[in-house]
This record gives structure tokens, sequence and C-alpha cells, in this order.
């Protein structure tokens, strides 16, 4: 282990398995440790870096809002929050949208959205409908709708009204319909869960369903969101469209923000002056990203970008299922979401990785979960197959 490691980690509450290196620079899709030791990075900070590390034109933008302003709270409006707020407008046709620190922050925003909904309308209805296997973060409202017993059973009891319904099945969520259900939560595509993507029969019976019995629809876009699978936001790849999402991770690129949107529908009925707040949530520094990532991935067009190596590297995983049958069982995920279930244990096969300067993470049972930086290119993809085949070989 890293003495620098050794040294200071003994002062932080043990919350994490971390791997034994520091980094210390990024540079593209590059991480460097401490020790000058290069590592092609396939993790993103956990789909967070998609612009990479280090663009200078992010960074000068970061620099220059440093110099003016970081922070007023929401007593004032300001113009960088205003901005944020309309390249996401944009970006997802939703109508309003609020700003928070964090994914976690956003799906509680998405439900107590949707609960002030039903309170408004006067409905009686509060109840949520999740799935198995999904995960929506950490704290008790947005652990209480992950369906992982796992990150829920040392905390309970959970909040009240949460149901589980099997994934990419419309029944099981159709059994659990009532007259309290306030709406369904999902993921487009599961990623803690393992990369599983909805049908698209799935999704859009998820819609009809919700439309029939006045239900909110809420997508958790946090991880697959963002450009990754190819479709700005991964709903809109399916011709539906949610009530109430949540988004996070890459839309900073790295500055910690996240966001909840709703469509006009919804906000006439929900959330108002003093239902909700952050002290922190809207801050010009945290928007000045938003805003400039926003602006960077219409200019450089990345959504193509990102169709092209994506639809390359699973090629390139598929090529390599086919090489090593007895090694990999499956190949899952859209574009630069991807996950392969393998048959070696998934721990060692991530630290013999890193030992080859590859940088890769583990997803639910015994998944490689690839989500590199969104500009990665075809020649990062051949370096990291080449890898991965001698360690799984
Ligand atoms: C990471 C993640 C969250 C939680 O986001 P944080 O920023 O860690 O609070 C919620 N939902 C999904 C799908 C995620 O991947």
């Amino acid at each position: 282990m890293n003495q620098y490691m050794e040294k200071t980690d003994a002062s932080l509450v043990h919350t994490y398995n971390r791997f034994p290196v520091v980094m210390e620079k990024g540079e593209g899709v590059y991480l460097y440790d401490t020790d000058g030791k290069k590592y092609l990075d396939f993790a993103a900070g956990i789909a967070v870096c998609g612009l990479g590390y280090g663009n200078r034109e992010l960074n000068q933008t970061l620099k220059e809002q440093i110099d003016m302003l970081t922070h007023t709270s929401n007593l004032f409006y300001n113009t960088t929050c205003g901005k944020a707020a309309e390249a996401l407008k944009k970006l997802t046709s939703m109508d309003r949208v609020f700003f928070t620190n964090s994914g976690t922050e956003a799906i509680e925003g998405a439900l107590k959205a949707a609960r002030k909904y039903a309170y408004k309308k006067g409905s009686g209805r509060y109840e949520f409908i999740a799935m198995e296997h999904s995960f929506h973060g950490r704290s008790i409202g947005a652990v209480s709708v992950t369906g992982n017993e796992h990150y829920r059973t040392p905390f309970e009891p959970m909040l009240p009204g949460v149901k589980f319904a099997k994934f990419n099945n419309l029944d099981s969520v159709k059994a659990l319909v009532c007259d309290k259900t306030c709406a369904v939560i999902l993921e487009p595509v599961q990623g803690e869960g393992g990369i599983h993507m909805a049908d698209p029969e799935f999704m859009k019976g998820i819609r009809k369903l919700c439309d029939e019995e006045g239900i909110l629809m809420i997508c958790d876009e946090i991880q697959c969101g963002m450009g990754r699978t190819g479709s700005m936001f991964a709903w809109q790849s399916y011709g539906t469209k949610p009530d109430i999402m949540a988004m996070a991770k890459a839309i900073g690129s790295g500055v910690p923000v996240g966001a909840f949107a709703m469509t006009e529908a919804v906000a006439a009925y929900s959330l108002e002056p003093g239902d909700h707040g952050t002290t922190y949530g809207g801050n010009p520094f945290a928007c000045a990203a938003v805003a400039k990532t926003a602006e960077i991935f219409e200019r450089e067009n990345l959504l193509a970008h990102i169709n092209e190596v994506g639809a390359y590297l699973e090629d390139c995983l598929n090529g390599l299922k086919n090489e090593l049958p007895d090694e990999i069982v499956e190949r899952r995920g859209l574009r630069l979401i991807q996950g392969i279930k393998i048959k070696k244990p998934v721990g060692e096969v991530i630290n013999k990785a890193l030992e080859e300067g590859l940088a890769l993470i583990s997803a639910s049972d015994n998944v490689l979960r690839l989500v590199p930086p969104l500009i990665i290119t075809k020649e990062h993809v051949d370096e990291m197959i080449c890898i991965l085949k001698r360690i799984l070989e």
C-alpha cells in the first residue's frame, strides 16, 4: 500500500473498499498515480468524468467563475444557474429544473415532487413502485426505493409505501398498482444492478400504465444519462417521456452537481416556495460546470462520437466474447455503458487490470462495468481490449 495512503486513510470512516493506489493527476482519458504510473481509465470516476480529465476549456470556465462568484445560496437568482437550467431544459425537453448537489439528492427531490403532486391533487396517493436490482442512492428515501437488500437491511425500517416489481416484467408492475400508487421509479439502464437495459415494451408499457392510472413516471438517468447510451438521456431512445427525471454524475463533468426536472403539467401541482431547498444547490460554480459541459457536448457533437466509438466498443467486446466463450458469459449495455459478466472473480480481474495500467469497476453479480470518459477513441478501446484479453484468457 502507498505510504501516503497508510498514514491518512486511518482518519476516515471506513466506508469504502478503495484500490491500493493513490491517484494524483488526470489528463485526457488517463490517470496518473503518485509514482507517475499511467492508467487508461474505463471507470471515469463512476461514469462522471465524461469529458475526461484536464479539459482546458472547462477548467478555464471554472477558474473564471471562482474569481467571479461561487456561492450566494438561493437568496438570489444567478444567471449561471439560469443558463445551466436552460441548457438542461433543451437537452431533456423537460420544463422545470431544480439543482441539487448529488444524485441522491436529485432522487430525494424527485420523490418529494411526486408526493407533493399527489398531495395537491388530493389523490391520497403516496406509494412508490421501484424495481428489483435498482440503485437510487444512499439516503433513507433513496435507499428505500433501492431494490437491493444489502443496501437496505442495516438501516431498516425503510420508508413505508415502497413496493418492488421485477425489472422488464410489466405484469409484476401492474400487480402492485393500487389507488395509493403515486409514482413508478426506474433506471432505463440499471447501472449498479449489473448493466441491464429496459426492454422497449417495458418502458412503453410503464408509460401507458402510468397514464391510464394517474401515476407519475420517474426516470433515474444519473448513471445512464448525459450521452452515455448514445442518446442524450436514455429514455429518449424509447419514444417515451417521464414526468420527472433525475440527473447527476456526468452533467457536471466532475464538479458535484445533480438535478431533477419535471414537465410543466407536474410542476403546476408540485413543489412551491418553502417546500424544498438546498443551501448549495444551483450555486454558480456547479452551474458553470453544467452549462459549459452542455455547450461542449453540442458544439463537439459528442453524441455522434459516442455512437461511433460505442458501437466499436460493442463490436470489440462481442469479438472478445467469441474468442473467450469460457470466460465471458454475457455482454450487456449500450454504447459507452457496458457490462460483461465473467467467470473469473471480478475483484481479481480488476486488481490485475490495475497492475497492468487499466482502471475498471464492477457491478452486481460478477460483472465488469465499462463506463469510460465519453471522449475515448477507438485506439483507447483497442488498448483496453488488449489488456483485458491478456487478463481474462
Ligand atoms: C450514482 C447513482 C445514484 C446516486 O448518486 P450520488 O451522486 O452518488 O448521490 C443514484 N442513482 C443512480 C442510477 C446512480 O448511478
